[in-house]
């Protein structure tokens, strides 16, 4: 796409010459139809839950519920109120992201401190599914902001939990392999089919609305964790196999203290 702009008053004329600029807009143009489809998708996935939310309360409003079914439609107003409250916690990370790191936030994070602290704060969900989550391997130091590895690593760690079976297994290992640090997160879950698996990573796509609505997802976590990886000049990738688990690997590059 390309914007034309006579910069000569009087335009372009053909007897004195002039001047013109032609920039290439095709970058803009793909951003603002980008932000475009993500507030429309915003809309629509926070819209889904507010209708649900509403047409239970009415139906409770209007005495219109059998006093042993109750319970279960109050149950049901929770649920997708803290669906909604999921996806604004997304919708305002991302929104964060996109909002340049400030120098002070930049910092020297040693991923086995920051995946022990995932650990420890996911454990209580993966015992309720028990689920055993293990870490192992060798620590590396990536330079940036703590809490984007922080949320980096929970977003993948959280899906290994969410996504596995009863009893199913989360593996967190570490390699420092020269200028790259890899983190890898096993799960033997229930897998992505493969016609989804180059999708995953889009905003609000989730392989399965039933399943993943169960869960409580919102189809933005690997989007987040996409952005972040390319902040700061890394890359994801992801293996599965339906019914077997799956493989996310995210590669960073190392920081390497000169006095070593
Ligand atoms: P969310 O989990 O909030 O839906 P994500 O962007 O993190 O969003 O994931 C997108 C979709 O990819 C999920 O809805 C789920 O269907 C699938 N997925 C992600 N991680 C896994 C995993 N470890 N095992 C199986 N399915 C997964």
């Amino acid at each position: 796409l390309v914007q034309v702009f006579p910069v000569s008053k009087s335009g372009i004329d053909a007897m004195h010459g002039g001047l013109m600029v032609i920039r290439d807009v095709t970058d803009k143009r793909m951003s603002e139809q980008l932000k475009a489809d993500f507030f429309a998708n915003a809309g629509h996935e926070l819209k889904t839950p507010l209708t649900a939310i509403s047409g239970f309360a009415e139906l409770l409003e209007n005495g219109l519920v059998p006093k042993d079914k109750k319970d279960y439609y109050i149950g049901k107003i929770l649920t997708e109120a803290k669906r909604m409250s999921t996806i604004i916690s997304d919708i305002l990370e991302i929104s964060s992201l996109e909002n340049k790191t400030t120098a002070e936030e930049v910092t020297d994070c040693k991923l086995s401190e920051i995946c022990t602290a995932v650990k420890e704060c996911l454990e209580p969900a993966a015992s309720a599914k028990n689920v055993t989550i293990e870490l192992s391997g060798d620590s590396f130091t990536v330079r940036a902001a703590y809490k984007h590895i922080y949320e980096l690593v929970e977003n993948i760690v959280s899906n290994a939990i969410k996504y596995n079976k009863d009893g199913g297994r989360v593996e967190i290992t570490l390699h420092d392999v020269g200028e790259t640090g890899c983190i890898y997160v096993r799960d033997n879950g229930i897998g992505i089919p493969k016609e989804s698996l180059n999708r995953v990573f889009e905003r609000f796509y989730r392989v399965d609305k039933g399943r993943s609505t169960k869960e409580g997802s919102t189809g933005l976590g690997l989007s987040i964790v996409k952005h972040i990886v390319n902040c700061y000049g890394g890359t994801v990738t992801l293996d599965s196999e339906l019914g077997k688990g799956t493989l996310v690997c995210v590669r960073l590059p190392i920081v390497k203290n000169i006095m070593e």
